[in-house]
């Protein structure tokens, strides 16, 4: 009966991905000159169960960059090496409604904080605290963290990275203004630098959801039995991701689509689906779920993978609250 449901899933995903493929279109994005260049039609799909079991459809072996979905690795890694309460001393919990962006917040909150560590304001700040006195030490505090959750190295997209770096034209701008009002705590250059080469950390969709798998469990790895990130660590970045992790759209987001997610302007959306017995059977243990389709929205969210994942989600009744 298990095999029925699997099936189904396979052919129920197979089904909506060739539609979504034809059906939509949206444009990659282009003020990171790499990533213009990429085939906006990829569509990919990634499925992680607690029993280990792997669903993978579409084009799931093309690689791409995290982008701003490293901002809950970044996160997370932050919290691990200096506490949770050390990390939110120098960044709000706040959504914004503003572009990720965005240099309207320049005015920072009225704590005098960047609103949140999803938005890229909050993100620099967050690198600046990771661990290390050097740029290196900073990347590899969160590549030692990615490994541990994928059980694999990881490497960086060199030519996404200096494509990057050479345009970074608003970041510098917003590294320097959080600087100015003492809110980082590495150099300006050393900020970017570290924040830039995690953008341009390489990952497939299936990382994506082994990752949403670990966060749905509380920080653990149900296949190899280890708690990888402390529950409340990841339990404060899943509230995160849900009110502030697909930018402008996260209210509607959180609203008609309904989990923790996190999107990149490479057209990746990770995914957590919290154990539900409201959700189909299947899913009601949780899971985690990731997605690519490089073309985006205005927001900077995948066009394509958020209809996909809107449409699963709906169709396995996955609802948490
Ligand atoms: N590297 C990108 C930037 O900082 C990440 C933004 C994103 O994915 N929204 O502009």
């Amino acid at each position: 009966h298990h095999l029925d449901v699997e099936n189904e899933l396979t052919l129920f995903l197979d089904r909506k991905i060739a539609y979504y493929k034809e059906y939509l279109s949206g444009e990659c994005a282009n003020y990171i000159p790499e990533l213009k260049v990429v085939n906006p039609d990829y569509l990919a799909f990634s499925l992680m169960l607690p029993n280990g079991k792997v669903h993978l459809n579409g084009d799931y072996q093309v690689p791409f960059t995290l982008q701003s979905i490293s901002k809950v690795i970044t996160f997370m890694a932050a919290c691990l090496y200096n506490g949770k309460s050390a990390v939110l001393e120098w960044v709000d919990v706040e959504p914004t409604g503003d572009p990720f962006n965005s240099l309207l917040r320049f005015e920072l909150n009225e704590n005098k904080k960047p609103f949140n560590p999803m938005i890229n304001a909050g993100a620099l700040t967050v690198a600046s605290l990771l661990p290390g006195l050097t740029p290196m030490d900073k990347i590899q505090g969160v590549t030692r963290l990615l490994s541990s959750l994928l059980d694999k190295d990881v490497t960086i997209n060199k030519k996404v990275f200096e494509s990057e770096w050479e345009t970074a034209y608003r970041n510098r701008a917003l590294a320097n203004f959080l600087m100015e009002n003492n809110l980082l705590a590495s150099s300006v250059d050393d900020t970017l630098f570290t924040y830039i080469n995690l953008c341009s950390i390489e990952i497939t969709v299936e990382d994506l959801a082994k990752i949403g798998l670990i966060l749905s469990l509380d920080g653990f790895d149900p296949v190899r039995r280890i708690q990888l990130i402390p529950a409340p660590i990841t339990r404060l970045t899943k509230v995160l991701m849900f009110t502030c992790g697909m930018y402008n759209s996260s209210g509607k987001f959180a609203a008609f689509v309904g989990i923790p997610a996190k999107s990149g302007v490479s057209g990746g959306i990770l995914g957590v689906v919290p154990p539900s017995l409201r959700s189909h059977p299947l899913l009601s243990d949780g899971c985690g779920i990731g997605l690519y389709g490089p073309a985006i929205d205005a927001h900077g969210n995948s066009v394509k993978g958020a209809r996909l994942l809107e449409d699963f989600l709906q169709s396995y009744d996955v609802k948490i609250f």
